[in-house]
């Protein structure tokens, strides 16, 4: 797992990332060639947002229209994340959206565990650098490779999970919406208590959300 039961990060990381300045971790994660999906693809998808609000979205990989656009979050399921955030209350520049790979894989499939291994350092330095306090796990493959590959986004989407001082809050990813359209109240519902829960988080802490 990608952070320990208190909270730390679990990796031994051999190659470290500036985590100091966003524009200097950018410059130099996008020049990664450490696993082979970056063959298969266009460019490196970097997260991306505000970088000062301790508030992180995490999806599994780039797709095909952001692995074009090289931003996150930018197809057919980043519109209706947009939408859902807006409904909630929440832009997207309040908070800091990125993935596990930052490569897209082929055909769209789930990153492989080698495949997300490589890509840690990235990912531990964007939250070296964001500090958050509340992580939203998109998804199977970020809930498992983050927290816990025993649950399950079914049984434990939209519960609070602590760890040290951090805390999750798993939801469905939103491409599974397409699939599954029972699942869109859910995700509503977990980002409505998403946003209750950063106002609170603006007060304890200097963040400074501004909400529409
Ligand atoms: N799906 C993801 O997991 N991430 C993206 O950036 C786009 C689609």
């Amino acid at each position: 797992m990608f952070f320990t039961d208190n909270g730390k990060i679990n990796k031994n990381q051999l190659i470290s990332y500036p985590n100091d300045d966003y524009k200097k971790l950018k410059k130099e994660a996008v020049k990664c060639e450490r696993c082979h999906l970056r063959e298969g693809c266009k460019q490196v998808v970097m997260g991306e947002g505000n970088v000062e609000n301790r508030l992180m979205l995490i999806g599994e990989g780039p797709g095909a229209d952001e692995d074009e656009q090289g931003r996150p979050f930018v197809g057919r399921a980043g519109k209706l994340l947009d939408e859902i955030m807006e409904d909630s209350g929440l832009r997207r520049q309040d908070l800091y959206i990125s993935n596990i790979v930052k490569c897209r894989p082929p055909d769209n499939r789930a990153p492989k565990t080698d495949e997300m291994d490589a890509c840690a350092p990235i990912l531990k330095a964007e939250i070296e650098l964001i500090s958050p306090k509340v992580i939203v796990p998109m998804g199977s493959t970020a809930l498992n490779y983050l927290v816990d590959s025993n649950l399950s986004i079914t049984r434990n989407r939209g519960e609070w999970i602590e760890r040290g001082e951090l805390y999750f809050l798993p939801t469905f990813h939103p491409a599974y919406i397409f699939r599954n359209r029972n699942a869109e109240d859910d995700v509503r519902r977990d980002f409505k208590v998403l946003r209750k829960a950063s106002q609170r988080l603006s007060q304890l802490y200097d963040c400074n959300f501004s909400f529409n």
